[in-house]
C-alpha cells in the first residue's frame, strides 16, 4: 500500500491539550475500567503529560477474555476471504488516520516525524495489507497418506507489546491473528499506548463482531500477567524485554499455552577485511545510521561494529565524523535526525551504561553522559561511540537501547564469528563485504534470525524473530501465520 501521508512537520502541541482515553475496548464497547487509576503518557521532548489512559486490572482482563472466547466460534468459522477483507479495511482505516498516528508516536516516543510517518505508521499499514493479500493464497488443508490435515485458528490470543515501534508490533500480532480466525486481547505498552487506541477506534467503526478485538491498557505485572495466566487464553505473544518474556513464559506454562516471544538483541555488524576506501566510509556511515535509528531504541539495531584490527583507526575516524553529523532535537523540527529517548527511566538506563563503559575502560570516542548542548529538557542522550571495547564487557553484552555504538576489533574471520555469536542474544546481525558470495557465506555462520548484508533494510514480508534468548517464533510475512494455527489430523 502506498503511504499517502504528508511528511511536513506540524507540531501538534499547539492544538492538543491532554488527550484523555478513559475506557477500555471490550466486547465491541468502550467500557469503563473496573478501577479508578489512570496512567499518564509523557511527551518525550517536553517531559510533560500529553495523554491519560486507564490503568487496567485483572477484572478488566477477565471481561475482555470472556468476550474474546465468546466471539471465537463464529469469527473462526467465517470464510477466510471475509477476514482477509477485514484486514484490508483496517489498513485503509489506519491510512486515513495516519497523520494522527504519526503525531502521537513522535510525541510519546520521540521518533523524528518523517520516520514516524514512513516507518512507524507505514509499516503497520503494510502488515495489515499483506495479511489481506496472503488470505486468498493460504492453504489450510492437505491430504497426507489418506489423512486430512487441517490448520485451524488457535483461539484467544493475548498480545503484549513494547513502546519502541508501538503500532508496528501491535499490527504484527493483531493482523495475522484476525486473518486466521483468532480473537484478540491486546495490552499495548503503557508508555506509548496512543496508536493502539486509534486502531481500536478504526476497528470499532468497521463494526466487527463484538469481542473479536479487545483493548485493555495497564501495567505489565498486572494486566500482562493476568493475560498470560488466564486459563481461557490459548496463546500469548509478547514483544518486549527478555525479562518480561521469561515471566510470561513461566506463567503461560501453567496452562500449557502456546507462547511466542520477540525479545531483545545485541546485533553485531561485521566489516570483512576487503571493505576499504569509499566502501569503508559507506559501511561505517550505514552502521551509524542503523545503530542510531529511532535513537537506538530498536531490538534489531546493530549496536556492535566488529572491524578488522588493521582498519580500526580508519573506522574510528569515520565513526566520529558520522556520529557527530547526527542532529539531536525536537522530532517535529525537520532538521532533527535523532530525537529524545522515550522516557526518563530509559535515559537514565542508557546513561548508566555509558558510565559503565567508561568505568570498564572502553575508550569513549564521542558522546557521553551529558545531554546534547541546549537540550536539557526532554530525554536526550548524545550520539555515543566507544572503541576498542572488550567483547565480554557489559556494554558489549547487554542491550543498551539508546544511541550507543561499540566498536570491537577482530584478528581473523573465525574471531569475528566468535565475537558476533558471543552474546546471549540472536536476533539480528550484519556483514559488509565487496564480495557478495563471501558475505553470504559469512551470513550462514551467524546465529541470528535475521542477517543484513551491506546495509540492507528490513523487508516487512520476510520472517522476523530470534535465535537463543532473543525469542521463540517468527513474526511478519506468510511464515508468521502458522504461529496462530493449530494442526488437526482427521482420519
Ligand atoms: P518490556 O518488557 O518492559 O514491556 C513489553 C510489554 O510487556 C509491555 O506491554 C509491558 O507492559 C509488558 N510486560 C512487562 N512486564 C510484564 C510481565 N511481567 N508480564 C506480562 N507483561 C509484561 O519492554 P519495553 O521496555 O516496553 O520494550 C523494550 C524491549 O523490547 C527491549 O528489550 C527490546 O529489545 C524489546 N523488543 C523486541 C523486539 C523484537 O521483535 N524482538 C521488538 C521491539 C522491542
Amino acid at each position: 500500500m502506498t503511504q499517502q501521508l504528508s511528511t511536513a512537520a506540524v507540531d501538534p502541541r499547539h492544538h492538543q491539550g491532554v488527550v484523555v482515553r478513559d475506557r477500555h475496548y471490550i466486547d465491541g464497547q468502550w467500557t469503563a475500567p473496573s478501577g479508578q487509576g489512570h496512567i499518564d503518557v509523557i511527551d518525550a521532548t517536553t517531559g510533560e503529560v500529553m495523554a491519560r489512559v486507564p490503568e487496567g486490572a485483572p477484572e478488566d482482563v477477565d471481561a475482555a477474555v470472556a468476550a474474546a472466547a465468546a466471539a471465537f466460534p463464529a469469527w473462526s468459522a467465517l470464510p477466510l476471504e471475509d477476514r482477509a477483507a477485514v484486514c484490508r479495511q483496517i489498513a485503509d482505516g489506519l491510512n486515513a488516520r495516519g497523520a494522527e498516528i504519526a503525531e502521537f508516536i513522535s510525541r510519546e516516543l520521540g521518533t523524528p516525524h518523517v520516520l514516524a510517518v514512513a516507518v512507524q505508521t507505514g509499516t503497520p499499514l503494510t502488515t495489515f495489507a499483506s495479511m489481506a493479500d496472503f488470505g486468498p493464497e493460504l492453504s489450510l488443508e492437505e491430504e497426507i497418506g489418506g489423512t486430512t490435515v487441517v490448520k485451524e485458528a488457535i483461539g484467544v490470543v493475548g498480545a503484549m507489546t513494547p513502546w519502541n515501534f508501538p503500532l508496528h508490533q501491535v499490527a504484527a500480532k493483531v493482523a495475522p491473528a484476525l486473518l486466521t480466525g483468532c480473537t484478540v486481547v491486546l495490552k499495548p505498552s503503557e508508555v506509548c499506548p496512543m496508536s493502539a487506541f486509534v486502531l481500536a477506534e478504526v476497528i470499532d467503526e468497521l463494526g466487527l463482531p463484538p469481542g473479536v478485538f479487545n483493548l485493555v491498557t495497564g501495567y505489565g505485572p498486572v494486566v500482562g500477567e493476568a493475560i498470560a495466566a488466564h486459563p481461557d487464553v490459548d496463546m500469548v505473544s509478547l514483544t518486549g524485554s527478555t525479562r518480561a518474556g521469561r515471566r510470561v513464559g513461566e506463567l503461560a506454562a501453567q496452562t500449557v499455552k502456546r507462547v511466542t516471544l520477540e525479545l531483545g538483541g545485541k546485533g553485531a555488524n561485521v566489516l570483512l577485511d576487503d571493505v576499504d576506501g569509499a566502501d569503508l566510509q559507506a559501511a561505517v556511515g550505514g552502521a551509524l545510521g542503523n545503530c542510531y535509528f529511532n535513537a537506538g531504541q530498536a531490538c534489531a539495531a546493530l549496536t556492535r561494529l566488529v572491524v578488522p584490527r588493521s582498519r580500526l583507526a580508519d573506522v574510528e575516524r569515520l565513526a566520529v565524523a558520522a556520529a557527530e553529523s547526527f542532529v539531536p532535537g525536537d522530532p517535529f523540527d525537520p532538521a532533527t535526525t535523532v530525537g529524545p529517548l522515550v522516557s526518563d527511566v530509559q535515559r537514565e538506563r542508557v546513561r548508566e551504561y555509558i558510565s559503565k563503559g567508561i568505568e570498564e575502560g572502553a575508550w569513549l570516542l564521542t558522546g557521553g553522559v551529558e545531554p546534547p548542548d541546549g537540550l536539557d529538557q526532554g530525554y536526550f542522550v548524545r550520539p555515543t561511540v566507544f572503541t576498542d571495547v572488550d567483547p565480554r564487557s557489559v556494554i558489549a553484552q547487554e542491550e543498551i537501547f539508546g544511541p550507543v555504538l561499540v566498536i570491537i576489533p577482530y584478528d581473523d574471520e573465525d574471531h569475528a564469528v566468535e565475537i558476533a555469536n558471543g552474546t546471549a542474544y540472536g536476533l539480528t546481525s550484519g556483514v559488509w563485504s565487496t564480495d557478495r558470495d563471501r558475505a553470504a557465506a559469512f551470513a550462514r555462520r551467524m546465529r541470528t534470525g535475521v542477517v543484513f548484508i551491506n546495509g540492507a533494510t528490513l523487508n516487512p514480508l520476510a520472517p522476523f524473530g530470534g535465535y537463543k534468548q532473543s525469542g521463540n517464533g517468527r513474526e511478519l510475512g506468510r511464515l508468521a501465520i502458522d504461529e496462530f494455527l493449530e494442526v488437526k489430523a482427521v482420519y
